[in-house]
């Protein structure tokens, strides 16, 4: 296994990462440079000055949404009227399917997400800061509990951090295992004990969340860049993007490649500059189209691959770079089951608060069993196409779930209508049975 670090100045995120995918502790961490930035940050710079610099360097959300994370702290009153906590959060609760690029942060890097944390609350003059761990991820929350326990233990967290008089409290807290809890305002209702409904938005919680306090919530690679930018500088952070976006991005694939992964590459990077490094397809297996940002983005085709791999230029395809990490659909896979299989996941991973979440979802998946089953007719791909209309529009739904599970669907019947006419028309499918000889 090789132990070749990353270039800090080209692949921060990554820098402290090896093949052998060994934690970074404290002695490590700060072996290539870590809790620098927290020393000539904390008491140093004004958090006016740090927020200054994130608003410059144009860094975007990367849970999937990519809302400006400037302007989103800047939401944050500063002079509160009403003394009392801010809280700062970090939503590592990752369930996005096909998604693990945060898993491999915490696990490899804990030190780097809590430096970022650090830096950020201080920005923001944060007291307290939760880390919303999805339960599964046990190793990563260990590690960065013991991670915590080692920055106690060096003074950069707790009362008058560095001598600074900055107090800031961070702990680990697992998700009750929900993919709903992953959406903010659901999450904040989970760490506030409540059943993880999502809350109408506005109040935005950057004015009112957790407890009605301000409270910031960003996904685990947003946070690790932080330190990062405030350490070198918003034009360097600019410059490290290909395109109009700024900064490296963490991009996976997974599916029927060669070798499937996670790689920290500028961002804008053309996809099929990321479909090389994993090795491209399995032989005997052709690329028919990818969901590029996880299972709730649309799908994309290989006449898509020259594209850069930028909020800006997925969106105008027709689809949404999400979190970045690309599912493949292989000709051996029928698109009919590949759908189905994430319109159940979503359907199962409602809330049920609102009806056509609630109720369509299942109708959905339920519609898509009978096409897939063969007692399909045409009658059902209408039905399909009145349920995309419907609970695809944002605004008839109480929050951004049910619409995204209509986005695979409805680009799934777009571009590989094929595959559902060959179920209603035969009620057999080659692909399906090869792959499933039960039919499931
Ligand atoms: P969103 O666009 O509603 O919000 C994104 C962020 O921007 C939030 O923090 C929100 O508070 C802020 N924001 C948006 N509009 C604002 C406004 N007018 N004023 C102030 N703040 C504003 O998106 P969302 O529903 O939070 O997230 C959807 C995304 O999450 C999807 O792209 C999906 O791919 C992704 N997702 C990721 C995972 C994962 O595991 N990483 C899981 C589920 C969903």
């Amino acid at each position: 296994m090789s132990t070749q670090l990353n270039d800090p100045l080209t692949r921060p995120l990554t820098k402290n990462i090896r093949e052998d995918r060994r934690p970074t502790d404290m002695a490590a961490y700060e072996a290539n440079d870590g809790y620098q930035s927290l020393h000539s940050t904390l008491g140093k710079r004004s958090p006016a000055d740090c927020l200054q610099i994130i608003k410059d360097s144009n860094l975007r959300g990367r849970g999937g949404a990519g809302f400006p994370t400037g302007m989103k702290w800047s939401f944050v009153p500063m002079e509160d009227a009403t003394p009392g906590h801010k809280y700062l959060v970090c939503n590592a609760d990752e369930m996005e399917p096909g998604t693990f690029k945060d898993r491999w942060l915490l696990e490899c890097d804990p030190h780097q997400l809590i430096e970022g944390m650090i830096i950020s609350a201080y920005t923001l003059q944060a007291d307290i800061g939760y880390i919303f761990i999805r339960s599964e991820y046990l190793l990563a929350a260990q590690l960065l509990r013991e991670a915590i326990a080692d920055c106690h233990a060096k003074g950069y967290l707790g009362d008058n951090i560095l001598g600074s008089g900055f107090n800031f409290e961070l702990h680990v807290h697992a998700s009750a295992g929900r993919y709903i809890c992953g959406e903010e305002t659901a999450l904040i209702n989970s760490l506030e004990g409540k059943r993880a409904n999502p809350r109408a938005k506005p109040p935005f919680p950057q004015v009112s969340g957790l407890w009605g306090r301000p409270t910031i919530v960003n996904n685990v690679e947003t946070l690790c860049n932080i330190h990062h930018i405030v350490q070198h500088g918003a034009q360097w952070f600019q410059n490290l993007g290909i395109g109009s976006d700024a900064g490296t991005k963490l991009y996976g694939i997974s599916g029927r490649v060669n070798k499937p992964g996670c790689w920290e590459l500028p961002i804008g990077t053309p996809i099929r500059d990321i479909f090389a490094l994993a090795g491209g397809m399995e032989q005997g297996y052709e690329l028919r189209g990818f969901l590029p940002g996880g299972g709730s983005t649309d799908f994309l085709t290989p006449e898509h691959l020259d594209l850069a791999m930028d909020y800006d230029t997925i969106g105008k395809a027709g689809s949404r770079m999400g979190t970045g990490t690309m599912i493949v659909l292989d000709d051996k896979t029928c698109a009919v089951g590949f759908v189905k299989n994430l319109v159940e996941f979503f359907a199962q991973e409602s809330c049920g608060f609102c009806t056509p979440c609630r109720d369509g979802l299942p109708w959905s998946a339920q519609v898509l069993d009978d096409i897939q089953q063969g007692r399909g007719t045409s009658e059902d791909m209408n039905t399909l196409a009145r349920q995309i209309g419907f609970i695809g529009a944002i605004g008839n739904t109480h929050c951004a779930l049910a619409p995204g599970a209509m986005e695979p669907l409805a680009s799934g019947i777009q571009y590989f209508r094929e595959d559902f006419e060959r179920h209603l028309n035969n009620g057999h499918c080659p692909l399906c049975h090869e792959h499933n000889p039960k039919g499931k």
